[in-house]
């Protein structure tokens, strides 16, 4: 049963959109399981770059079918737009390589204006969300009013759940955040000329058709979005996304059992970004800090925001590996860490005099830690045309070694550039 979860083992935009696009050259499905297009993967395929917030990052292989599952929140412009501007690209020509699941949650312009106007208000203490509404539309299933993907196509219940759904929204953005009310006449005419845009996508049971490739041997590749430490329930909350990120969120989300699943993947990079707010052990500042954004591109590819740079941290490594039961790692953009003397990795903690090497579970214990570093040697010299290990400088070399033997789990893959041929393969994936 050849099933695989990427997942990231960080705050997010460890590189995952380029080691899923890797892997789907080997891979029959490709399945997007939780979060909405509050994330962005990018892909650069012969120097063109594509970014992609929901379709699966398998789409530029046209054998694999991609799959939204119903973990997904699916914002209707949104995935609309993507489509259309891969089939402008000359991708995506038959529209049973994309399927949307029946059993997503249907996110719609008025849940952008909730989630902008609540940050808004927040002032100072905002949770630097995308304000792509994926909160409100998920907070919208858990509470039973959320129009599913299937309510599209009955035109019927359609215009009943969203007159139902926004008596309350409008009565919050009216009232609570002097905001403008939206007109349900105006929301039903976008949502009929998209549905029937999105229609040719439709999925009516996607849990069985994976659950079906999985048991015939095919091979099934699970996405993750956004990273562990923005997990709703184990990451830094608040700070956090508003789904779980984790790798058992990839079951729930397209309705596999765990079972099914044989390897899950952590992708990481050599180095530690976070986007919005919220505690970050091994932040840096200052010239350093700005070389890594500049060297890695460190700009969000949603939001365009400059991201925060710091270390690597073996202490949250260590955390993701254990409640996503990762198995493998592969680290990211080696790359951008050339030409430092010095190179430091988080190796544990000092809280209240203690040194620690457990993650604490309170994230006001986390924003008092201490790092506690250890240095290694840099080395210099461009990595983005070296395409074996062995040809690496024998200090990067000692660095992958060293974060290997910290954290105990074999690192499978290693990345020295945006580019597919940028890939260093330690061992095969799906094997
Ligand atoms: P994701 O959300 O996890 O898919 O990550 P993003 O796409 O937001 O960010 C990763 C960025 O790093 C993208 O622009 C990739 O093209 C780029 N990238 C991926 N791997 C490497 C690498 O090994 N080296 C460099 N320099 N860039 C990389």
């Amino acid at each position: 049963m050849p099933g695989l979860i990427v997942v990231g083992a960080q705050w997010g935009d460890e590189g995952k959109g380029k080691v899923v696009d890797v892997f789907s050259a080997h891979a029959d499905f490709v399945v997007r399981y939780q979060g909405g297009a509050n994330a962005g993967h990018t892909l650069v395929v012969n120097n063109v770059k594509t970014v992609l917030h929901l379709v699966p990052s398998g789409i530029l292989h046209p054998k694999t079918t991609c799959m939204i599952a119903a973990g997904v929140v699916l914002d209707l412009a949104e995935v609309a737009k993507e489509i259309r501007d891969l089939k402008a690209a000359g991708v995506l020509a038959n529209p049973e390589q994309l399927r949307i699941s029946d059993q997503c949650t249907v996110l719609l312009s008025y849940h952008r204006q909730l989630d902008q106007a609540r940050e808004a208000a927040l002032g100072n203490e905002k949770i630097g969300t995308t304000g792509k509404g994926i909160g409100p539309a998920y907070e919208d299933r858990a509470s039973r009013r959320a129009i599913l993907f299937s309510d599209l196509f009955d035109r019927a219940k359609l215009r009943e759940k969203l007159e139902h759904s926004l008596k309350e929204k409008n009565f919050l953005l009216e009232k609570f955040y002097n905001a403008k009310p939206v007109a349900v006449e105006d929301v039903e005419r976008e949502v009929l000329a998209l549905a029937e845009e999105l229609e040719p996508y439709r999925c009516k049971d996607a849990s069985f058709i994976i659950h079906k490739a999985l048991k015939g041997g095919r091979k099934v590749l699970f996405e993750g979005a956004q990273g562990t430490m923005l997990d709703l329930l184990h990451g830094t909350y608040p700070f956090v996304t508003s789904s779980s990120t984790l790798s058992g969120s990839a079951c729930v989300g397209s309705g596999v059992g765990p079972n099914l699943v044989q390897k899950i993947v952590g992708i990481t990079k050599a180095y530690t970004t976070r986007v919005g707010s919220g505690p970050f052990p091994t932040e840096i500042q200052g010239d350093l800090a700005e070389r890594l954004r500049q060297e890695g591109g460190e700009f969000g590819a949603t939001t365009g925001r400059p991201r925060r740079c710091g270390w690597l941290d073996l202490v949250a490594l260590k955390y993701a590996i254990r409640v996503n039961g990762i198995t493998s790692l592969a680290l990211m953009k080696l790359d951008v860490l050339s030409g430092h003397e010095r190179i430091e990795v988080c190796t544990a903690y000092r809280l209240d005099g203690q040194e620690i090497k457990e993650l604490p579970v309170s994230s006001t214990d986390l924003t008092r830690v201490e790092p506690v570093y250890r240095t290694l040697s840099g080395w210099s010299g461009d990595l983005r045309n070296v395409r074996a290990l062995q040809d690496l400088p024998q200090a990067a070399r000692d660095y992958i070694q060293f974060v290997a033997s910290e954290v105990a789990t074999p690192i499978d893959v290693v990345s020295v550039g945006p580019g597919r041929e940028q890939t260093l393969w330690i061992k095969p994936l799906f094997s």
